[in-house]
């Protein structure tokens, strides 16, 4: 046999699992001629690679499925490897851990500690299949043979980085079921009553965002496609098809304005651009508050609870991940193994496993490699 373990991928997880075994176990098989091309562009060239605020209610997926990974290795856990490395990281909007200068810190720790492992670079693995106890991975160039196989390919997100299929592939050649995937942590498209937003292009503003009983909070990007920023991609985690409600004044009282002489444009805690916009579009004059009839505030109060259908979202090639994916329930949780087949794995984000903003799926690509190799080694 060629190898020990095969690790098809050289994202996050793969580089952390790479890193975590021993020297000369593995033979790490990545498409691109570099490994870790989606942590560089992360986090704004930056990587949030974690978050202070740890736990299974910030993703989707089985919670009694990532919650062993995230006890064995959690961000503090994540943290002390990093420093051991000498990443000397900082947190910025007050939980979440980013590289100081450059996402590039991480990649070259990665870099460096996988070089403990055979890397194959700018090799596309094509199938998967199984003889004898002995794994085949057949790519553009050879045949890989080992008993072991971790699939650490990924979703389908940003395919100009590397992201393609396989991992779905291969869990179902060997009987798995994949759980249906879509883009999140995306944008979301409009239909017709919203194309007035195209004018609000780049102007930002808090909301709450009711999905269904899930609620997002945070920034509402107006974007030239749609509606973009963090309470948007969030609340994409969550959405299907169907309506939203968009409340653009959180934590604002209308009681507290009741009577007020104050010009609706200048009493609205929310950029005058965007007030005005709504305005037009509810066809309200900018008068002072205390003037609009009882039909007029009935208008006014939408924009607490404004309703909308988003038309769909602005794709994988957008998407920060893919949501759905392998099906847990037929993953052992405390090793990541299938358990259909013998000595074959999946990691990451290949997973049914999605995080929120914030440095949760990074978290789970290396709490979920951490389990694995530790499973491995001690084998
Ligand atoms: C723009 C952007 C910004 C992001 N920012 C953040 C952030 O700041 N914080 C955070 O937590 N998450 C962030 N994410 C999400 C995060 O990058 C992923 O969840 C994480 O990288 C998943 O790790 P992974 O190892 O499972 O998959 P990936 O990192 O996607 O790695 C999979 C690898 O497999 C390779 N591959 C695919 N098919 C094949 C094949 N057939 N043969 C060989 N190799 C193959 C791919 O080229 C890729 O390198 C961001 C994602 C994007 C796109």
């Amino acid at each position: 046999m060629d190898h020990k373990i095969i690790i098809i991928g050289g994202g996050a997880s793969a580089l952390m699992l790479a890193s975590l075994l021993p020297k000369n176990t593995a033979v790490l098989i990545e498409s691109n001629t570099k490994p870790g091309a989606k942590i560089l562009v992360s986090g704004g060239g930056k990587c949030n690679i974690t978050n202070t605020l740890m736990g299974t209610e910030y993703y989707l997926g089985d919670a009694g499925f990532v919650q062993p990974s995230l006890k064995r290795f959690n961000e503090k856990a994540l943290m002390r490897w990093l420093e051991r490395q000498n990443l000397d990281p900082v947190i910025r909007k007050e939980t979440q851990y980013f590289c100081k200068d450059s996402a590039k810190e991480l990649v070259d720790i990665f870099s460096k500690e996988s070089r403990k492992q055979i890397l194959c670079l700018n090799e596309e693995v094509l199938e998967v299949s199984k003889r004898d106890d002995i794994f085949y991975v057949k790519t553009n160039k050879k045949t890989h043979t080992a008993p072991a196989v971790v699939v650490a390919s990924g979703g389908l997100s940003f395919p100009k980085l590397g992201a393609s299929g396989i991992g779905y592939e291969i869990a179902k050649s060997f009987g798995h079921t994949i759980i249906k995937t879509a883009p999140a942590l995306v944008g979301l498209t409009v239909q017709k009553d919203q194309f007035f937003f195209k004018a609000l292009s780049g102007v930002s503003t808090e909301v709450k965002i009711h999905i269904g009983e899930d609620v997002c909070e945070g920034a509402l990007l107006f974007a030239h496609k749609g509606l973009s920023g963090p309470a948007v991609l969030d609340a994409s985690l969550y959405w299907e098809k169907g309506k939203i409600e968009i409340d653009f004044l959180p934590d604002f009282s209308w009681k507290s304005v009741q009577g007020s002489k104050k010009l609706i444009s200048s009493l609205l805690p929310m950029p005058k651009r965007v007030t005005k916009a709504f305005l037009i579009q509810l066809r309200l004059e900018d008068k002072p508050y205390h003037k609009l009839s009882t039909q007029e505030l009935e208008m006014l109060h939408t924009l607490s609870h404004y309703s909308l259908a988003p038309a769909g979202t602005f794709g994988y090639s957008k998407a920060e991940v893919t949501k759905g994916g392998v099906d847990t329930g037929e993953i052992d949780s405390g090793t990541m193994m299938s358990q259909k087949e013998e000595g074959l794995y999946f990691i990451g984000e290949v997973l049914d496993v999605t995080g929120k903003l914030g440095g949760y799926n990074f978290q789970w690509a290396f709490s979920s490699a951490y389990s694995c190799a530790m499973s491995i080694k001690g084998k």
